[in-house]
């Protein structure tokens, strides 16, 4: 059908962002010229100056979750600054440091939308490859720029900064909310950290804030050393050393599972006390192995975690600015997209890429 002449127009006001896009399950990543939608009455426009790289993002360029409709765009820890907004937003003005995370859209109407759980509607669209309301596919933030519904942006606090502060906007806010609604965020409390990358480094992190004993749980004993000093973990237990393991037995009030491969799960629930709880938030494509008898005794809990809601974001992230949470990254240029993407799949990271797109020649808005 040919489009009606305020299609047409609207057309002709739409940017152009270059991205990094996969074309097929190998995830090779390469430029891509996408086009953005124009700012519209709500929305805010960002020139992206970092992204930081998810394990997500590498289960989805590799189609590991079978859902990517390529060419995707990765990218849903996405800091930048505003340089344009439409006449209804209130909340941002140009030049603003601004943030968005892994949705960008929602119904905006249903109660859960209404009580700040965005996250949970069933109309959320994600940050890429979901298709919008309007019928475009999303592109996420391995680009130029983006324009984005102002619900869905994220002030950034002064004390922030953007690159350190990039990852908290997907790997933040998902630890962050199970902390809150599963009473993992009390003094006192001991709080198992599974896997620690992207989103156990923050874990142990917010975790100190909230006055908790910690203890990272991990398969990398080479991790033992920075975790105890550099993060300040309490204790560190190697997943694999049966000594470590029954040690730590019946100990602890929650884990926060952040593993992004299948591992079994019996000798972890041993880990908590009765009445524990096991929070799961990473996301491996098979199916998990728990035996019943493992949950039973003891009065397990298994949950799980999506995300977070927006005003549960912006929470987050001025709390972290409070306490000085940052995450540690190894900010990369984007011509290094595809070998970063190589260690993450090896846990060889401490403890989250970030594309430094602002000084980037591949990804640079043409006008
Ligand atoms: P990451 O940086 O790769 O960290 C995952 C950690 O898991 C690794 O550092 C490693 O820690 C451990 N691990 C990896 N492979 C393992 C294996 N084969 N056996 C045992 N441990 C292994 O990933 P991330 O970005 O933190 O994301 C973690 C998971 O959360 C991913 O599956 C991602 O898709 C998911 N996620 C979920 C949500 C949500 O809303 N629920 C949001 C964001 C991400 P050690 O070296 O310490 O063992
Ligand atoms: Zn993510
Ligand atoms: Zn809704």
């Amino acid at each position: 059908m040919a489009p009606t002449a305020a299609e047409g127009a609207k057309q002709q006001h739409a940017r152009k962002a270059v991205g990094l896009a996969a074309r097929d399950a190998s995830g090779h990543l390469a430029p891509l010229t996408i086009t953005r939608r124009s700012t519209g009455d709500d929305d805010v426009a960002i020139k992206i100056l970092y992204c930081g790289i998810c394990h997500s993002d590498l289960h989805s360029i590799k189609n590991e979750w079978q859902n990517t409709m390529y060419p995707i765009v990765p990218g849903h820890e996405i800091a930048g600054v505003v340089t344009e907004v439409g006449k209804n937003v209130i909340k941002f003005k140009a030049g603003d440091r601004v943030g968005v995370g892994c949705m960008v859209n929602s119904c905006q109407s249903c109660d859960l939308c209404n009580e700040g759980f965005e996250n949970h509607c069933p109309g959320i669209i994600f940050t890429y490859n979901s298709v919008d309301h309007d019928g475009t596919v999303t592109y996420g933030g391995y680009s130029s720029n983006v324009v984005v519904h102002e619900r869905f942006v994220v002030r950034f606090p002064d004390a922030m900064p953007l690159d350190q502060g990039a990852p908290l906007l997907c790997a933040g806010i998902t630890v962050y909310s199970p902390m809150k609604y599963h009473g993992l965020n009390a003094p006192g409390k001991h709080v198992g950290v599974l896997g620690l990358g992207g989103l156990g480094h923050v874990a142990v992190k917010f975790a100190k804030a909230f006055g908790m004993k910690v203890s990272v749980i991990s398969s990398s004993p080479g991790k033992r050393q920075e975790a105890l000093e550099r993060l300040g973990a309490d204790a560190f237990v190697v997943s694999k050393n049966a000594d470590e393991m029954k040690a730590a037995t019946g100990t602890m009030d929650g884990i926060i599972n952040t593993v992004a491969a299948n591992i079994p799960m019996a000798p972890l629930m041993g880990l908590l006390k009765p009445n524990g709880k096991m929070v799961m938030v990473g996301l491996p494509e098979k199916p998990l192995e728990i035996p019943p008898f493992d949950l039973i005794m003891g009065n397990k809990t298994l949950a799980g975690s999506c995300i977070g809601g927006m005003k549960d974001t912006q929470e987050m992230i001025d709390l972290a600015a409070k306490h000085g949470v940052t995450a540690d990254v190894e900010v990369v240029g984007a011509d290094y997209v595809n070998a970063a993407m190589e260690r993450l799949a090896k846990a060889d990271v401490r403890y989250r890429f970030v594309i430094d797109i602002g000084n980037s020649n591949t990804l640079k808005d043409s006008e």
